[in-house]
């Protein structure tokens, strides 16, 4: 669904991106660790083109990532993107931020596209939250509503950038229980976290980075148990 091919990036002289190659396959659920500064926003980022590559290539669902133009737009609409901060718009209702989106690049007709809101605020646990604005929801509820605003585009993949850093700890898991549903469900998803137990319950595969390279990658259970490197010991030793 996602593949990367020697894909390298600089932001100036710093080579944040090495020579990084990553398949996700359809439904697969990759978590990507590593410490703060190796590289993993960058990585989501220049999946939908936020940040352009300096070379290789990147290809979602067999299509080469476009530069520029229509195609970039289309591209953007098959991959959902759920940040840190929230980034709802501010002056809309949560059912309008949803529908924004479909009605105007997919050209949903807007009953249909708040029908389909409606029943995705359920399946998020905030449909009595439609006619409210963001900042009348907690941190988690509009985590939530974050996600189900991309899930609304139907994107082919979801990317989560720390999806759960900024929130206050009894909100973690309403978030994480949405995403392990999802994950559940067989979306295919990319999910940077420090939420190793959402790793554990939830990864297909965790790819862990340091320097902007990817240095391991195995199943949840033997990269936590038996991590192959000096780094990813580290690592561990510091987060668990
Ligand atoms: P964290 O865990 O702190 O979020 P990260 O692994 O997501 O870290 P990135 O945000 O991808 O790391 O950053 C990788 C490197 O690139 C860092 O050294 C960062 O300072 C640098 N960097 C990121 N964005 C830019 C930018 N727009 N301009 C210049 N340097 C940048
Ligand atoms: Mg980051």
């Amino acid at each position: 669904m996602v593949s990367m091919r020697a894909v390298n990036k600089h932001f100036g002289a710093l080579h944040v991106l090495r020579d990084i190659d990553l398949d996700v396959a359809p439904r697969e659920v990759v978590v990507v660790v590593g410490p703060s500064g190796s590289g993993k926003s960058t990585l989501c980022r220049t999946i939908n083109r936020l940040e352009p590559i300096d070379s290789g290539e990147i290809r979602v669902d067999g299509e080469r990532l476009p530069v520029e133009g229509p195609g970039l737009a289309n591209l953007r609409a098959e991959v959902g993107m759920v940040f840190q901060s929230f980034n709802l718009f501010a002056d809309r209702t949560i059912l309008d931020n949803l529908t924004l989106a479909p009605t105007k690049v997919r050209k949903v007709k807007r009953a249909a596209a708040e029908a389909e809101a409606l029943s995705l605020l359920d399946r998020v646990g905030i449909a009595d939250k439609a006619g409210h604005f963001p900042a009348q929801l907690s941190g988690g509820q509009q985590q939530r509503a974050a996600i189900a605003r991309a899930l609304a585009m139907h994107p082919k993949v979801m990317l989560f950038d720390e999806p759960t850093s900024a929130l206050d700890p009894e909100m973690i898991n309403e978030v994480l229980d949405v995403m392990v549903d999802l994950a559940r469900e067989g979306m295919t998803m990319i999910v940077v976290t420090h939420e190793m137990g959402f790793a554990r319950r939830a990864a297909d595969r965790v790819v862990f980075m340091d320097q902007g390279r990817i240095v391991e990658q195995n199943t949840p259970a033997a990269f936590f148990d038996a991590p192959q490197t000096d780094r990813a010991r580290s690592f561990l030793a510091s987060v668990l």
